[in-house]
């Protein structure tokens, strides 16, 4: 039997370029084989495989330009995997092999440690998709007893986790009493590291639990009849480089081709993945938490009536509301922490004027420029006040005078981080404060030293960002300063992404949970007080079908980068390819080519039916390599 193969040579890294063989093997998907291009003999990865119609003769016959395949060198990757990879980059528009490469770590494919020569049988059957909304500690008491069942079945499980961090909290959670058999994989260690746990992986004799970040997905295991996506609401999920592929929607493509159990799992899931139930292509494993529970008293505070002098009438700035004071003085009698969230880094997220009202913006992006205090440690000099652009990262001196009308009465507006720090520290001088941003916590060592800081300190107060929240275990009491910066963002998933923040540090806080709003009208914030997910899902839904979202309609999200004549021209070209999809055109809110001085684009197209349509996936594929093609994008920035 003759087989016709497509491969892409992995010499260093997996190659552009797609072959074409013919080998009367039976090489399937994901196998390595040797293949002879020009003079030399080079190993490549199978990525497709067919029967050809035509015996062995007939294509001697038919001197067909098909070279033979050499020698198998066994399999790589298992064929489900790369079969969905196949599907994957349907999806997303992209090249098989750049999804092969994607979602294989670098080492894996550089030092090739291959599985034995037989094909890994499919687990095959039905794939069983399941979705898992629960709070944090439920989901951790299942993992644990199903973890143990499934060895009983002789069946292996990977747990997916979006970060470095979630994977090794899991790690040590779940890894007491069957230490040998479970195996940790993340990107933070070195290639031998990575191919030495993978050998091992592969080969253990008994079942394994592997946990890891996603790109590990690919190791390939004939008895991994379970992956858990754990916390599925993560944007981390989503690759922010080419080819720009969601590893949950490669997930479900891998659940289906290898048959077996998928679990997407989280405090909160996605819109689109809840209505994956009502649609029913996902079932529950068991019946979803709608209301998420919490025994922290809920405080909420509407600040603008919060700072009214009574007096005057007037309202006077400061980020510490009555309430949340009164928390602290409790807090510095009982020497019990308190944990507070800012949406912003620096002293003042926007300046304006207060003649001509206009905000003081960067001069190379139009970002609003965000007042920081220069750290005493990089200058010796006394503390000064200097202007940062948060998108280009520039900074500029602070300047006294408004540019367009030269007024003397600049005012900063809102809190950041810094200043909210300060304030704490001149109101309690008896308090430890700690700040923890993505300034102070550049990096993991740092940031997870600020959290521990904080952890082991009685009675201390953490300032600090969503980049704070990941790190911190349950805290006694919960403040939200600020988060009415996070509605500024022009966003279709910004309403999603507070009210899944919100009920991400409400579920942490042991005692209170307070909330400072300048916006109390808007219902995403009653909602979070309450734990109420189901009337959250059900508002987002309509107002998504109502306005065209995800999942009633598939984006997709181009980008053309380059001067601002250039990328105009190029715009319109594509815009001109795509007027049956009706697409829009605008300026990238936070564009690369921004950063450099030049002008990034943006052209957006909704598509009402199914996708992949062929017609615009055709035109997609035909794109020069210079526009990014993001389908199903994380938003519409
Ligand atoms: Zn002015
Ligand atoms: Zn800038």
């Amino acid at each position: 039997m003759i087989r016709i193969i497509s491969v892409v040579p992995i010499a260093r890294g997996v190659g552009k370029e797609t072959l074409t063989y013919f080998t009367a093997r039976d090489a399937r998907e994901g196998m390595l084989i040797s293949v002879p291009l020009r003079s030399r003999k080079i190993p490549a990865l199978v990525l497709a495989s067919k029967e050809a119609a035509l015996g062995k003769a007939d294509i001697k016959a038919a001197n067909f330009a098909l070279k033979r395949a050499g020698e198998s060198k066994g399999y790589v990757l298992s064929p489900a995997f790369v079969r969905a990879a196949a599907r994957t980059a349907r999806f997303f528009a992209a090249h098989t092999g750049a999804v092969v490469e994607a979602l294989t770590p670098a080492a894996i494919l550089e030092g090739a440690p291959t599985a034995p020569k037989t094909a890994p049988p499919a687990t095959g059957g039905q794939a069983e998709k399941l979705l898992f909304q629960a709070d944090e500690a439920e989901r951790d008491a299942f993992y644990k007893s199903f973890i143990r069942e499934e060895f009983a079945k002789k069946h292996s499980l990977f747990l997916a986790v979006p970060t470095v961090r979630d994977a090794e909290r899991l790690h040590a959670l779940l890894c007491r009493g069957i230490e040998e058999h479970v195996f940790l994989f993340h990107s933070e260690f070195g290639k031998k590291e990575i191919i030495a746990r993978w050998k091992k992986a592969v080969r253990h004799p008994h079942p394994a639990l592997v946990i890891g970040t996603a790109p590990f997905l690919s190791l390939p295991r004939s008895d991994m009849e379970t992956v858990i996506v754990e916390k599925e609401h993560s944007p981390a999920y989503k690759m922010q480089r080419r080819p720009f592929v969601d590893l949950r929607t490669f997930a479900e493509f891998y659940a289906e081709e290898r048959g077996g159990k998928l679990i997407l799992a989280d405090l909160k899931l996605r819109t689109e993945t809840l209505y994956k139930r009502d649609e029913r292509s996902f079932a529950e494993l068991v019946p979803l938490k709608f209301r998420s529970l919490s025994e922290a008293r809920g405080i909420f505070v509407d600040m603008k009536e919060d700072n009214k002098n009574p007096v005057s009438g007037k309202t006077a700035f400061t980020p510490i509301g009555k309430d949340l004071r009164a928390l602290l003085h409790r807090a510095t009698e009982s020497g019990e922490r308190v944990f507070l969230f800012v949406s912003r880094r620096g002293l003042h997220p926007v300046t304006i004027c207060n003649d001509c009202g206009s905000v003081v913006l960067c001069e190379r992006c139009k970002a609003p420029l965000v007042l920081h205090r220069v750290d005493s440690s990089r200058s010796t000099a006394e503390v000064k006040n200097i202007f940062m652009c948060h998108s280009c990262r520039r900074e500029t001196a602070s300047r006294d005078r408004c540019e367009g009308c030269g007024s003397w009465r600049l005012a900063p507006l809102g809190a950041g981080t810094e200043f909210t720090e300060e304030t704490v520290r001149a109101e309690f001088p008896s308090l430890r404060v700690v700040r923890l941003d993505k300034e102070t916590g550049a990096s993991r060592v740092k940031a997870e030293a600020l959290a521990d800081e904080f952890v082991k300190t009685p009675g201390s107060v953490l300032v600090g960002t969503e980049f704070a929240i990941s790190l911190l275990p349950r805290v006694p009491h919960i403040a939200v300063v600020s988060c009415d910066a996070f509605f500024v963002i022009p966003d279709f998933r910004i309403n999603e992404r507070v009210f899944a923040m919100l009920l991400a540090l409400r579920a942490k806080a042991e005692k209170t949970f307070l909330l400072q709003t300048r916006m109390p009208h808007l219902p995403v914030f009653k909602e979070s007080m309450r734990g109420d997910i189901a009337n959250f899902y059900r508002e987002e839904l309509r107002v998504r079908k109502e306005f065209g979202y995800p999942p009633f309609r598939t984006l997709v999200k181009l980008s053309v980068s380059g001067t601002e004549e250039k990328a105009r021209a190029e715009a319109a070209r594509i815009a001109e390819l795509l007027v049956a999809w009706h697409p829009v055109v605008f300026p990238a809110r936070d564009g690369v080519a921004q950063r450099g001085g030049g002008t990034t684009l943006r052209i957006l197209v909704k598509v009402t039916h199914r996708w992949p349509d062929k017609e615009l996936l055709k035109i997609l594929m035909a794109l020069p390599p210079s526009v990014e093609v993001r389908v199903d994008p994380e938003d519409t920035l």
